[in-house]
């Protein structure tokens, strides 16, 4: 049994935004627009939480954004060791939406200023994975 059928009202989780991959592959960070509302969302949801809307459109983010905070972890649970230290960033595009997501590795700790102009981006991973990180703009 699929979770469609769990609880009173019916969401359909994972396929609505399944895409959100495909466009990262493609460059494109996309975020959902609810038509009812006008919210958008980042990342994307296949449903709008604001006002349970279905009628929910794709909406390309231009990537640009500014840091609003930030913290350096220096110890990282099994599996990320290799990782340590990495900067996870929370940052304001210009659309409005926040976007969580690491630092680029290529922005020195001293670097790293509040408000500074950020660029989301795809970012290739190894066994054909893809995720997004915060580079420079
Ligand atoms: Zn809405």
């Amino acid at each position: 049994m699929s979770f469609r059928k769990f609880g009173k009202k019916g969401f359909i989780s994972e396929t609505k935004v399944a895409d959100f991959v495909k466009h990262l592959n493609d460059g494109k960070i996309m975020a959902t627009k609810c038509n009812r509302c006008g919210k958008l969302y980042f990342p994307p949801r296949a449903d709008c939480p604001y006002d349970m809307s279905t009628d929910v459109t794709w909406h390309q983010l231009s990537g640009r954004c500014s840091l609003l905070t930030y913290t350096t972890a220096y110890f990282a649970p099994t599996g990320f060791q290799d990782e340590v230290p990495y900067t996870i960033a929370l940052a304001e595009c210009e659309e409005g939406v926040k976007v969580y997501a690491l630092l680029s590795k290529d922005i020195g700790e001293k670097e790293i200023k509040i408000g500074m102009k950020l660029l989301v981006t795809p970012l290739p991973l190894p066994n054909d994975r893809i995720t997004y990180e915060l580079k420079k703009a």
